[in-house]
């Protein structure tokens, strides 16, 4: 395929690990080992392999990343305790929650458990509160992600761009939108009840897509020249592809492409978080 010029994840990620990895060697030396806990349910297969890949991208750069699970017998009083628990503890420096919970468990209970001072994804609704205005203790990975995978050459400047993203969860639409917005784009967000998306979309200088459906945006979608951000993961027969069709290849001037695109940078700013939570521990 030819056409867009492919904005490079895993080596943005490289950039973030290696500055991760001085960090954590600067703060050994004093005696401290960056640490964070994730809490993953049982039976969620994606939020473990997120979890896993994260704890292997930890060990690489000298970041320790527990796996604690929320057993399918627990409810909401059950995960809450584990959350209290898990925040306790004095090794980790940062606590994640892997979201979304199973549909038993409140989630917005078990989130109003979590210590806002470890909380280095971005749940506590405090935090939340503090990312929506514009200056959060840690923004979420995956927002995170795609604003510095905008920040490479080869992207127009964020001041002023219409940035479209599709999808409005808590976990990326949402959190991007508001990173976006303080980044001074002019942002849309559009979910599974806008009207007109294909016209939508194509209005965007930057098109995000956040969506979880296999190659759902054709180049119907895309402006020419756009920049189009793939947040999604979906497992088709076996293998890894995105919400972004590969017909946009041709139609986009910048893409990221999955495998290889907000994934690798997602684990990297991950770290990044556990380590400034280290470093002001
Ligand atoms: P989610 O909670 O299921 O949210 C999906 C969003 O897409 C919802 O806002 C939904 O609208 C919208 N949507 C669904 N179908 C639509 C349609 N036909 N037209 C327009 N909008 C539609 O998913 P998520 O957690 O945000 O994740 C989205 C994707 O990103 C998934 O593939 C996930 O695996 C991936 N992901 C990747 C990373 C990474 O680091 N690469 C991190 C997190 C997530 P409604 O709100 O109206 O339902």
């Amino acid at each position: 395929m030819a056409g867009a010029h492919v904005i490079d994840g895993r080596a943005v990620a490289a950039a973030i690990r290696a500055d991760v990895q001085v960090r954590a060697e600067r703060l050994r030396a004093r005696g401290i080992s960056p640490k964070c806990i994730a809490i993953v349910s049982d039976g969620d297969a994606s939020g473990l392999l997120y979890a896993q890949t994260a704890r292997r991208g930890g060990e690489q750069v000298g970041v320790d990343i527990e796996i604690v699970p929320i057993g399918a017998g627990a409810d909401t009083s059950g995960a809450i305790a584990i959350v209290a628990r898990v925040v306790e503890e004095p090794s980790a420096q940062g606590v994640i929650i892997q979201r979304p919970l199973p549909k038993r468990v409140d989630e917005p209970s078990v989130v109003a458990a979590m210590d806002p001072r470890k909380d280095v994804d971005c749940c506590h609704p405090y935090n939340v509160g503090s990312l929506a205005l514009g200056a959060p203790r840690y923004a979420p990975a995956t927002a995170v992600a795609i604003l510095e995978l905008l920040r490479t050459p080869h992207v127009r400047p964020l001041a002023g761009a219409r940035v479209t993203i599709v999808g409005r969860s808590a976990v990326v639409g949402r959190p991007a939108a508001m990173l976006l917005t303080a980044a001074d784009a002019t942002v849309t967000v559009c979910h599974s009840k806008t009207e007109n998306l294909e016209v939508v979309c194509r209005e965007a200088d930057i098109l995000v897509c956040a969506i979880g459906r296999p190659n759902f945006v054709t180049a119907a979608f895309v402006r020419p020249g756009a920049t189009v951000i793939d947040v999604g993961t979906n497992v088709v027969s076996g293998r890894l592809v995105g919400d972004v069709d590969a017909s946009v290849k041709a139609v986009a001037g910048a893409i990221t492409l999955v495998p290889g695109g907000v994934g690798p940078v997602t684990t990297a700013a991950l770290l990044r978080n556990i380590v400034s939570a280290a470093e002001s521990s």
